[in-house]
């Protein structure tokens, strides 16, 4: 019976839009990984799709809880006369390179905020050291997309909810808006864009990897020696005593 539920989810899972989307979006560009950015440009197939999808779907199903608990608020702040505060669930567009939906922006503190549903290990890690890189970029990637959008935005800001925990372990983080962090992410996907553009899968090889989660990477295949069709996952570069990377 239980497999026969469980199908049932996975199925309705992949089936969904995001899971189909081939189009780099804002939580992706800030990858460590240059190839990952790189295999999803070339639309190459992946081939680590059996991962398990129930983080995810938690995830989506917060993120869907929260959008309507702010929209409902935001609606009870106007029905009693007060200035709309919360705005979710804006579509934003950086032409010619990426669009996406914000899950909220903050009209009296003038923040985007997103809302991160995360587990145990990751929270304690983004308690202790702050978000990831490419957390920040994706906040900073929907902040001018709403800025273009007409909005008037200062702060960029990440809402962590806790996936084990309680409500009371949620935490915020922000910093200002920075307009180079965008500029820095376009011209990655510029210099990425026209190499494969020149050279299509065969650039791959040369392209440079970083630890990006690889287990939980599309196109993650231990093993595989065919740059071409995926990859086997990042090896570090070997450091001499003094900490210098070695140059070959
Ligand atoms: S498996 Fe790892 S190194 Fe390879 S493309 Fe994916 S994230 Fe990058």
């Amino acid at each position: 019976m239980i497999a026969d539920l469980k199908a049932v989810v996975r199925d309705h899972e992949t089936s969904r839009p995001r899971s189909m989307q081939t189009a780099i979006g804002p939580s992706e560009v800030g990858t460590t990984c240059a190839r990952r950015l790189a295999y999803k440009m070339l639309a190459v197939p992946p081939v680590n799709t059996d991962s398990d999808p129930w983080a995810a779907i938690v995830g989506t199903s917060v993120h869907a809880w929260l959008d309507t608990a702010f929209a409902d608020e935001n609606d009870r702040l106007v029905a009693r006369g007060m200035e709309a505060r919360w705005h979710t669930s804006i579509r934003v567009d950086l032409p010619t390179y990426l669009s996406g939906t914000i899950d909220l922006y903050d009209a009296q503190t003038c923040s985007v905020i997103d809302h991160k549903v995360v587990g145990a290990t990751a929270y304690k890690r983004y308690r202790k050291d702050g978000p990831s890189r490419q957390y920040v970029i994706q906040g900073h990637v929907y902040a001018c997309g709403l800025r273009l959008a007409g909005y008037h935005v200062e702060d960029v800001g990440i809402a962590f909810w806790s996936r084990s925990g309680a409500l009371k372990d949620s935490f915020y983080w922000s910093e200002p808006y920075d307009e180079q962090v965008v500029e820095d992410a376009l011209a990655r996907l510029d210099a990425l864009r026209l190499t494969t553009t020149a050279l299509g899968v065969a650039a791959l090889p040369m392209i440079p990897t970083a630890d990006a989660f690889c287990l939980y990477c599309p196109h993650y295949l231990p093993g595989v020696t065919e740059a071409e069709e995926a990859c086997g996952g990042h090896v570090a570069v070997p450091t001499q005593p003094r900490g210098e990377p070695i140059h070959v």
